[in-house]
């Protein structure tokens, strides 16, 4: 098999997640044989560094050797079973650990199977919390622009990309939208956290407004990170908490992207020293083997569920997979190696070897900013500084992508800014391959 044979017989079928199938017929999806730590490798033999660990899911490399064998040790006890009315070792254990590492007082795992289906829970819960507690009339919530939650309608609800949104803008929810603390925005000189109080006096105005129909602020913890890559201060988090307790508003902290180590703590929350109403988590979770999230919430909202059957309180929601046992023995090896191997400091070798490696690209003419947080480092392209993009139309970050693909990388770039976030078992001079990469891609992608 080759990979010809195969993409041809993929668009004969398929129909890829956030693709203009069209694209294809001038750059096929290519196919992937296996893959090993950081290496991608397709049908023709070629490698790809996975700078992007497969849409921000792997952690600690493909076909992790721990992980492996807890999945394989696990399939052959218990593939799956109903979590309703029956549970699983996996899974207890899983939710132990959980309520063990999550900040302080997130007491209760109500589990699920992608992101966008934990951001459902927690608007959902949210919703149910307030009507169990007899005030009905709270049914909206507040998010942040530049935001996103995911793609199913609730989480493009409290979305704010365009992109993704604006087609199905008559189908959603309407939410206050709430302005960023994106730090891309601050004056020159300005410091992030300058900026952070600057842009949250626009949060303390829609709460006072707001308020009392209000179920909830949503917000991802700082890093933006499909609305590329964005980042904020956590001094704005740490006023976001003082505010909705102020103001009785539940707090949602998505973490799908940010959590399990990205931003430099377990959980980006940590930094900024809160804890939510709701913690949604996906993506790494498993290590980036199966589907599994969850919605980690308090006591206090699980006790407005807590009753006899006929006071017709509790959350009746479900999905038939479910914290399924292969995902769990996924997650709780992912949670051995983060307890095992001290990963949150060796990552910090990391982030500043991606720092080096991207910092001569900062005065670069057509380089509005090269940001980081942790294990996230984005370059931002523009026509001209300091922030005048170049034309959506132009598709500049489309040819990094090709550039890199050609070179032996998988950077996907979010329109102009192309960002490394790669699995934490990458190597140093891996780092600096992809820097090389980036930078020579990004030189051509800007040149004329
Ligand atoms: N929230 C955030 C912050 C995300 O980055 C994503 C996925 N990119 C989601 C929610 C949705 O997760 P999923 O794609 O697993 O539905």
């Amino acid at each position: 098999m080759d990979n010809r044979t195969l993409s041809r017989r993929d668009l004969a079928v398929l129909w890829h997640p956030c693709t203009q199938m069209h694209d294809h017929e001038e750059l096929p999806p290519i196919p992937i044989r296996r893959a090993q730590g950081v290496w991608l490798e397709d049908y023709d033999g070629r490698r790809y560094i996975d700078a992007i660990s497969s849409w921000w899911v792997n952690l600690f490399g493909h076909a992790n050797a721990r992980i492996n064998a807890a999945v394989a040790a696990q399939l052959d006890r218990l593939e799956h079973v109903i979590l309703a009315g029956f549970t699983h070792e996996p899974i207890i254990e899983l939710s132990e650990r959980l309520v063990a590492l999550a900040p302080r007082g997130l007491a209760r795992c109500f589990y699920a199977d992608s992101g966008s289906a934990a951001i459902e829970i927690a608007l959902k819960m949210s919703f149910h919390y307030w009507r169990n507690r007899s005030e009905p009339r709270r049914t909206r919530f507040l998010c942040l622009t530049n935001s996103y939650h995911g793609e199913t309608l609730g989480a493009l609800s409290v979305g704010d990309v365009p992109l993704y949104k604006e087609t199905y803008e008559p189908l959603l929810l309407k939410p206050v939208r709430v302005p960023s603390p994106d730090c891309y925005f601050r004056e020159p000189g300005e410091s992030y956290e300058d900026y952070a109080r600057r842009a949250f006096a626009h949060m303390e105005e829609a709460l006072a407004a707001h308020a009392r129909e209000t179920c909830a602020v949503i917000v991802e913890p700082l890093v933006q990170c499909a609305g590329s890559m964005r980042m904020y201060d956590p001094l704005y988090l740490k006023l976001l908490r003082e505010a909705c307790d102020r103001h009785d508003v539940h707090l949602i902290a998505d973490e799908i992207a940010v959590g399990f180590g990205r931003t430099g703590t377990m959980f980006a929350c940590e930094q900024a020293g809160i804890r939510p109403d709701f913690l949604c988590l996906g993506k790494g979770l498993t290590g980036g083997y199966l589907p599994l999230s969850v919605c980690l919430t308090t006591e206090d909202v699980y006790q407005a569920f807590y009753a006899e059957y006929a006071a017709l309180k509790a959350f009746l929601h479900s999905h038939s997979y479910t914290g399924n046992p292969l995902a769990c023995a996924a997650a709780n090896a992912t949670l051995d190696i983060f307890r095992d191997d001290d990963v949150i400091a060796r990552n910090r070798v990391l982030a500043d070897r991606m720092a080096t490696a991207l910092a001569p690209l900062t005065d670069h003419p057509h380089i509005a900013e090269v940001r980081q947080t942790g294990m996230i480092a984005a370059i931002e392209m523009v026509r001209k500084k300091p922030r005048e993009g170049y034309p959506w139309q132009e598709r500049r970050g489309r040819n990094v992508y090709r550039y890199a693909l050609e070179h032996g990388a998988l950077l996907r770039p979010l329109g102009d800014v192309v960002y490394f976030m790669p699995p934490y078992v990458i190597a140093p001079e891996q780092i600096d391959q992809l820097g090389a990469i980036a930078r020579e891609g990004i030189n051509r992608a800007t040149a004329g």
